[in-house]
């Protein structure tokens, strides 16, 4: 069995919604109860409902550390404390880009980092400090998901987000706090339908 361990490494995951990020996250923290290694992940606060991560397509969970996401440092302190060498940061792009320091912080300290987010946001453009943490990473995973366009079917590397069913503008607010009696959701989408009206052309 190759060591999962690898001190001062950093690994990064990432794709559109639903091409199972979170899942793969539980998956590689659940190989480490048949090891001595013990690993603790760590997830920002915005839009949190349960204090744990959840795999949508499965009912495998797994336990988290909210953090407040202004504040990625706190993950340090935090850490202080346990004893444990291998971290996970799950929707890194929500956090502030002090989160990119705090990596390399863990890095230099011979940590085994793995964070897992969104590149890119519902614009298509760059999200939080993801592109900068993928820049970094020794290894990473990119994973796809299906378009959900009708009839469509091809692969998805775009997250389409849709406000009472409609494609949401550009200049709707990056991060979305769900207001009652609206009902915004994500999907992923293939270049060709991935829709943001008002963009800017580049
Ligand atoms: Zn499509």
């Amino acid at each position: 069995m190759p060591e999962i361990y690898k001190p001062g490494y950093l690994e990064a995951i990432f794709g559109p919604m639903k091409s199972g990020k979170s899942e793969y996250l539980i998956r590689m923290f659940n190989e480490l109860r048949y090891s001595d290694i013990k690993g603790i992940v760590f997830k920002p606060a915005v839009n949190t409902r349960e204090p744990g991560i959840a795999s949508r397509g499965s009912n495998m969970q797994l336990e988290a550390i909210v953090i407040d996401e202004k504040y990625p440092e706190k993950i340090l302190s935090h850490l202080e404390t346990l004893e444990c060498k291998f971290v996970g940061i799950d929707e890194a792009q929500f956090f502030t880009d002090n989160l990119v320091d705090v990596v390399e912080d863990l890095i230099k300290k011979e940590y085994h980092v793995i964070v897992c987010g969104l590149l890119l946001s519902f614009r298509g453009e760059p999200f939080g400090p993801m592109p900068s943490l993928v820049g970094r990473a020794n290894h990473v995973t990119r994973l796809t998901a299906i378009c959900e366009y009708p009839n469509c079917n091809h692969w998805a590397v775009l997250t389409q987000r849709l406000i009472d069913g409609k494609p949401s503008p550009y200049d709707s607010p990056l991060v979305l706090i769900e207001k009652s009696g609206q009902s915004d959701n994500y999907e992923p989408r293939c270049v060709n339908h991935h829709q943001v009206p008002k963009k800017p052309k580049t």
